[in-house]
């Protein structure tokens, strides 16, 4: 019998779906670990607009009720089932991002992303908002010494989804030109340092200047302050009426279209998201006679994530931390969350 057995936790946990008043600060049983499993304290855990989807129960996403979410933890393993290998108490590790089948045409093809069976940590799952976590142990990644909790957790899903994006997806190339869009949020400051590594000309939007000078800090060519101006105009102004190469979308709804037409002729539109909403109108016309790409991309795959890494481990790719709140102020981050007003990432510590 372990030790963390019959013990309450600390968690931001809902009962029903809606408004930020169902999140709940409550003493919840701490989970219980089965045998190909570790408990891991939770010491940071990323926040993400998925989270405040969930909490809603808006765009589709359906958690099992009650739940704690939170996708990005990381954190130290404090008790491990009796089959565990290879990891011991103290490690500090990162968790996640789901759980898949392993045996899909999906999971063996190096896909493991599509999984159809894939439960999120967050999601499907009780995710970080927690002062512990449950998590097979399959899915823990090691953090290099060279990262605090802190930054694992603002990395991983930022730059696991930047990376699939911009390398997998847009394949970009040396010398082509980049849009990144809203490039304060934790996916663009990730955009930023990916597409300048691989040689991208990048021109970075954001709604103030104080976030523009932080993204021409981050690498950024040229920035444009789309509260201000038209982005596809100044987009055509930048690159000569040329259009860039690769767009990098996650806006949706009240960017669609302008991002569609700042692409050249055979550019490609890749989006992880539509934050402001999910439809938007596509110039079929447009679409065909500019060979126009529109690419989906849907988190990262177990093998590239190991790729980035690497290079997060080796300070190439930084994280950037807009701020963080106290687990027991989940609430409180989440709404600042809302207000959109970050530049980087936003977590919650314990
Ligand atoms: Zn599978």
């Amino acid at each position: 019998m372990g030790c963390y057995e019959n013990k309450k936790m600390k968690a931001a946990i809902f009962y029903k779906r809606g408004g930020i008043e169902n999140l709940k600060f409550d003493e919840v049983p701490t989970p219980q670990i089965g045998p190909h499993d570790v408990l891991v304290k939770v010491r940071a855990c990323g926040l993400n607009h998925l989270d405040l989807f969930t909490r809603e129960g808006s765009h589709g996403v359906r958690a099992p009720l009650p739940h704690v979410g939170g996708l990005e933890t990381a954190g130290e393993i404090v008790e491990l089932g009796s089959r565990v290998t290879g990891w011991q108490r103290g490690d500090r590790v990162l968790i996640g991002p789901a759980i898949t089948c392993g045996v899909c045409e999906y999971c063996t093809s190096g896909n493991d992303n599509l999984c159809p069976q894939r439960r999120v940590f967050g999601v499907h799952l009780w995710g970080g908002f927690a002062e512990y976590i449950r998590a097979p142990a399959s899915v823990l990644i090691a953090i290099p010494a060279s990262l605090s909790f802190v930054q694992a957790a603002a990395a991983a899903s930022a730059f696991g989804t930047a990376w699939h994006m911009l390398v997998t997806r847009a394949q970009i190339k040396p010398g082509e030109w980049v849009l990144i869009l809203a490039a304060g949020s934790s996916v663009g400051v990730a955009g930023i340092q990916i597409a300048k590594h691989f040689g991208g000309r990048v021109i970075a939007t954001a709604s103030t200047d104080e976030k523009l000078v932080k993204a021409k800090e981050l690498g950024a060519d040229y920035t444009i302050n789309y509260a201000e101006k038209n982005f596809l105009h100044e987009v055509m102004r930048i690159t000569a009426n040329r259009g860039v190469d690769v767009v990098f979308e996650h806006v949706g709804t009240t960017t669609w279209e302008k991002s569609i037409a700042s692409l050249r002729p055979t550019g490609r539109l890749v989006t992880c998201g539509g934050t402001t909403g999910r439809f938007g109108q596509t110039d079929i016309w447009s679409l065909f006679f500019k060979q126009i790409s529109l690419l989906g991309s849907y988190g990262w795959t177990t093998q590239e994530f190991f790729a980035v890494w690497d290079l997060v481990g080796k300070q190439v790719f930084h994280p950037i931390i807009d701020r963080t709140f106290p687990l027991a102020e989940t609430a409180a981050a989440q709404r600042y969350l809302t207000e959109r007003k970050q530049f980087g990432k936003v977590l919650v510590v314990d």
